[in-house]
């Protein structure tokens, strides 16, 4: 097996504080998630993902994703590197559990960019983590922004429009829906559920243990 550059371990993760915050960032493939999140504010990480898609042109392997084998990526299933994980459109997708940690414990806001599935994984094991949803103005919109895009052929925009459907059926799921319709509106929206997190969702107090997401 080729070796791959990803900085996971098996070790648990347990945090020694507590002051960042998980945000949970989930709405349809091409509805704009990334050009939201990369406007402004450097200050919130983007945890970068596992997946065993192929790099569209411009990505990089440890910044857009950690791109990996089918086999790969099971080994850090199976060895519980992954915090969640999911099939969407014909491959694999998961949030490596230690970087997060890291980024925790150093009181980052960390958004996870996740579709439906992993959404509801993390909704189980870390419930205080607020879930934003992104919605397109419309179906029609979102075909013509993922062909705008690009860099995605006709069968993977067929599989991701079919799947676009029911993930946008599932948005009352979330805890707060925003549509992406005017990219200004939609930025200052996702300013105010971020910056202000604590108010969307029942926050228990803080544990006197170390924290420690679920493994
Ligand atoms: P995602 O990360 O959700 O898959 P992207 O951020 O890649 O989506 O956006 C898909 C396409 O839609 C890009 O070409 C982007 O420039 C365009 N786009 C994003 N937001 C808007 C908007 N509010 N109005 C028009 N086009 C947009
Ligand atoms: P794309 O191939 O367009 O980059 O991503 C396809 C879908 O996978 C998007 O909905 C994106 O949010 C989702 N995704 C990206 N990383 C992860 C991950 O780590 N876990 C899960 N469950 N979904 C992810």
């Amino acid at each position: 097996m080729p070796s791959i550059s990803v900085p996971f371990s098996s070790n648990t993760v347990a945090t020694s504080s507590n002051s960042g915050q998980l945000i949970v960032f989930t709405g349809p493939s091409g509805v704009g998630k990334g050009t939201l999140l990369r406007q402004r504010h450097p200050d919130i990480q983007l945890s970068i993902s596992a997946t065993t898609r192929q790099p569209r042109p411009g990505e990089e392997h440890g910044k857009h994703y950690y791109f990996v084998s089918r086999p790969e990526f099971d080994v850090m299933v199976q060895q519980g590197q992954l915090l969640e994980w999911a099939e969407f459109a014909g491959n694999h997708y998961g949030t490596p559990r230690q970087p997060l940690e890291a980024m925790v414990s150093r009181g980052s806001i960390v958004i996870l960019e996740i579709e439906l599935e992993g959404a509801r994984q993390v909704r189980q094991t870390l419930p205080e983590a607020p879930q934003i949803f992104v919605l397109p103005p419309s179906l029609e919109e979102l075909e013509t922004r993922i062909r705008g895009r690009g860099q995605d052929s006709d069968v993977a925009i067929a599989k991701r429009l079919a799947r676009a459907k029911i993930e946008i059926e599932a948005a009352t799921e979330f805890d707060i829906q925003i549509v992406n319709d005017d990219l200004e509106r939609a930025l200052l929206e996702i300013e105010r559920a971020v910056f202000t997190p604590l108010t969307s969702k029942e926050v228990p107090p803080p544990s006197p243990q170390a924290t420690q997401l679920p493994t």
